[in-house]
């Protein structure tokens, strides 16, 4: 059976780590739509350039030109046997478009898996990153904002019971174990 999956995650809550993880065992493109936009940023296409603009803001880009992206991406044939998105949906239009999408290729979502820890470790573990831009009180507002987005979409996948939460306050080990088990269960 196919592993279609979402994986979702407040930042700091090593979503990225165990994405990679993930596609090492379960073999599964790993559809990225911010690294899909920056490497057509890179490139300098017409779409990279339009999305630079958001970006840059610190906003997000459109739904239209996000939605778009990812509807070509999962019609690629490397997607049939499974495909793990990260960083999409980010929105309840997202996921609704997403829902449209799936239903046409005929691609049911298998789980979404979410990372969950507590804010206050959050900030925490993002403090001790280091970056210039983490400090506490840009922490805690990114943090802020990404709850307020995150929530709609945990009550949506919640309710149509693809939703999977794996305690990612432990050992990195530990936390893949787990979604090793969730992913082999499915
Ligand atoms: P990320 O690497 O996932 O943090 O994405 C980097 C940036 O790309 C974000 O800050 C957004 O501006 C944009 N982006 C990535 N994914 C999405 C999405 N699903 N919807 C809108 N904008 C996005």
């Amino acid at each position: 059976m196919a592993l279609n999956l979402v994986l979702m995650g407040l930042p700091g809550a090593g979503k990225g780590t165990q994405a990679e993880k993930i596609i090492k065992e379960f073999a599964i493109p790993h559809i990225s739509t911010g690294d899909i936009f920056r490497e057509a940023m890179a490139n300098e296409t017409a779409m990279g350039l339009e999305a630079k603009k958001f970006i840059d803001k610190g906003e997000l880009v459109p739904d239209e030109v996000t939605v778009g992206i990812v509807k070509d991406r999962l019609a690629q044939p490397d997607t049939k046997d499974g495909f793990m998105l990260d960083g999409f949906p980010r929105t309840l239009v997202q996921a609704n478009a997403l829902d449209e999408i799936l239903a046409e290729l005929n691609k049911p979502l298998t789980a979404v898996i979410n990372f969950d820890v507590e804010p206050e470790l959050l900030a925490d573990r993002l403090l001790a990153r280091g970056r210039a831009d983490d400090t506490p009180a840009t922490i805690k507002n990114r943090l802020e904002v990404n709850i307020k987005m995150n929530t709609p979409l945990i009550d949506f996948y919640n309710g149509k019971g693809l939703l999977h939460t794996v305690d990612g306050a432990r050992d990195i080990d530990v936390v893949f174990a787990d979604t090793q088990e969730i992913l082999k269960s499915l």
